[in-house]
């Protein structure tokens, strides 16, 4: 079935393990492959097809460096670009911005989320760590983002910078949320 939707309002941060619950958002392109990630985190499935237009915020308990922490994944579903940003940017603990190797226009959408989180950042009294993705690394064939644009526009932004695929091995895809797990305990 569906993975379990949650209403973030019940939760709290607890003073004693600031980090034992973590609050991540996939941010990007429609198509980029946002959901399909998320679901195969969560499922370690890869499902095809997901409604585009579906935006939800989903939990599981993970171990990262040994520690539980309880995760929320708001998977977003901006049709056109960024609109209502406040939704997540205080939310977040980390953003993980996609794109897909395939198709150079979601690498290019991502600029302008990232500048938006840039200015978020800098405003914040703790900076939330940024990940770009490119996604859809089993496309290689016709890929059209080179490995050291993507690699260039992360360092620009001071961002960690990972490729993967949603339909390949699950270990890839659960390192990149256990990677911005890491990063936002670091802090
Ligand atoms: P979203 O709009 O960012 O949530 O994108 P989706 O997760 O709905 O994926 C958009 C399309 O790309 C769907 O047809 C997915 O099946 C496909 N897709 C997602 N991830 C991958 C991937 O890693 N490899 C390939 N080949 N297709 C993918
Ligand atoms: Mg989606």
């Amino acid at each position: 079935g569906k993975p379990r939707a949650l209403n973030a309002a019940h939760f709290s941060t607890n003073e004693r393990s600031p980090h034992a619950e973590c609050n991540l958002v996939l941010l990007g392109c429609r198509g980029a492959g946002k959901s399909a990630l998320t679901v195969k985190f969560l499922t370690r499935r890869f499902i095809s097809e997901y409604d585009p237009y579906l935006e939800d915020t989903y939990t599981t308990e993970e171990v990262v460096d040994q520690q539980p922490v309880l995760v929320r994944v708001m998977d977003t579903a901006d049709q056109d670009g960024p609109v209502n940003p406040e939704r997540y940017l205080s939310w977040a603990n980390a953003f993980l911005v996609v794109y897909s190797i395939d198709n150079k226009k979601s690498f290019e959408g991502c600029l302008q989320y990232l500048e938006i989180i840039s200015q978020y950042n800098k405003g914040a009294v703790h900076e939330s760590p940024v990940l770009l993705i490119g996604n859809k690394l089993d496309m290689e064939r016709y890929r059209q983002v080179s490995k050291a644009d993507g690699s260039a526009l992360a360092s620009r932004h001071g961002c960690l910078f990972r490729e993967v695929s949603a339909c390949l091995d699950f270990r890839l895809v659960q390192q990149v949320f256990h990677d911005a797990i890491h990063e936002v305990r670091r802090d």
